[in-house]
């Protein structure tokens, strides 16, 4: 009982730790950002705006720059990962400002600790996962479904997903809330679930970068498909976690599913588009 009732001091004490090591990350600031979901709804590019930087590093990991300099890691699965360009996986490039972790499985985290403690940044994940990491209490930015992280000038939304998570945590999806309202949203790993009806009426994504994978594991390349016709309007879908093993899809099985599309931006890992 008495962990049970330290259990929500020891959260805010943690939070409060590390709000403020993102609000140090503060060269980066641009302006607030978009507070919440009709700020994001109501979001067209203005005319100039500045464009935010996707670079896909192979499977789900994208490395992230928001209009005002924000560096953002999502997912590093890059020294194990076979896809994954070889001056990429020099884990001393990334000194991002978070490293956003969609679950816990290996394809997702593996280089995330390793990464944390060369760059002193925060890891934003599942509670129950990010408390169990060896790296120090401040940079432990656990937090659940529903739950908002501020990082330079960008809000961290997390969101639900239908997939597993282990040893610990639950799988997540991230929404991107760049301050001049527009978003961006990494569905993590996932099959197609009818809330994601609520994520694009709370934020209405305007880059999606999709789990098409299948396999195994998660939604096939129609079913992503099925998913963006019945629940989102984005100007670009970016496929992921698609043929980096021998059980996922394959290119060709993506660019069939989504024929016809013209939102469909098919990246090669290492490569950079701006939006
Ligand atoms: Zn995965």
């Amino acid at each position: 009982m008495k962990r049970i009732l330290a259990l929500p001091l020891v959260v805010l004490v943690a939070l409060a730790a590390a709000l403020q090591v993102v609000t140090g990350f503060g060269a980066a600031i641009a302006a607030p950002p978009a507070a919440g979901p009709l700020a994001a709804a109501a979001a067209m590019p203005a005319a100039g705006a500045k464009p935010f930087k996707v670079t896909w590093l192979g499977h789900a990991a994208f490395e992230i720059v928001s209009p005002g300099g924000t560096h953002l890691l999502i997912d590093p699965f890059l020294k194990p990962n076979g896809k994954t360009p070889p001056e990429f996986k020099d884990l001393s490039r990334y000194k991002p400002n978070a490293i956003l972790v969609t679950h816990s499985h290996f394809d997702h985290t593996a280089d995330a600790v390793e990464i944390a403690k060369a760059s002193g940044a925060p890891v934003i994940s599942a509670y129950e996962w990010v408390d169990g990491l060896d790296i120090p209490a401040a940079q432990k930015l656990g937090g659940n479904v529903g739950g908002t992280f501020t990082v330079g000038d960008v809000a961290v939304h997390l969101v639900p997903a239908s997939h597993s998570s282990a040893p610990s945590g639950r799988p997540m999806g991230f929404v991107l809330t760049f301050a001049d309202g527009r978003s961006l949203y990494h569905t993590g790993d996932t099959w197609i679930f009818g809330d994601m009806a609520l994520i694009q009426e709370l934020y209405h994504p305007e880059v999606i970068l999709l789990n098409v994978g299948g396999g195994y594991y998660g939604s096939d390349p129609k079913t992503a498909a099925l998913a963006i016709k019945k629940y989102f309007t984005p100007r670009a879908i970016v496929p992921m976690h698609f043929a980096t093993f021998p059980a996922l899809a394959t290119e060709a099985d993506v660019t069939a599913a989504f024929k016809g599309d013209a939102r469909l931006v098919m990246m090669t890992p290492g490569q950079t588009r701006e939006f």
